[in-house]
């Protein structure tokens, strides 16, 4: 018997997403991130949801968050604080296996 190594992306077809819209559960300082000199939320983040946009600013959603903690880790255990929120979401809400 074989075992077929999936890619990431499909992996993350493997869970949905009942999104909080009205109460973000991760939310982040523009200008504390503004000045952050490392960025590390660009490298760990296992969904991709932090990016570089061409003004060099950092754009982030949160909707797609398998809920790891990782970013808050990196970001204020290293003392970069542009996170200001990171709590899991509430209820129903958040990541979920889309099959059990
Ligand atoms: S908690 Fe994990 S999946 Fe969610 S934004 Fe942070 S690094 Fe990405
Ligand atoms: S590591 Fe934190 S402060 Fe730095 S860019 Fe990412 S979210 Fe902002």
């Amino acid at each position: 018997m074989s075992i077929k190594r999936q890619k990431v992306e499909e992996l993350l077809g493997y869970d949905k997403f009942n999104v909080d819209e009205q109460n973000p559960h991760i939310v982040l300082d523009p200008e504390i991130c503004a000045k952050c000199k490392t960025e590390p939320c660009l490298m760990v983040c296992p969904a991709g949801l932090y990016r570089k946009k061409e003004d060099n600013k950092i754009v982030f959603d949160y909707a797609g968050c398998l809920e790891c903690g990782t970013c808050r880790v990196v970001c204020r255990d290293y003392g970069n604080k542009g996170i200001v929120k990171w709590v899991y979401p509430n209820g129903t809400f958040g990541v979920h296996f889309r099959y059990g």
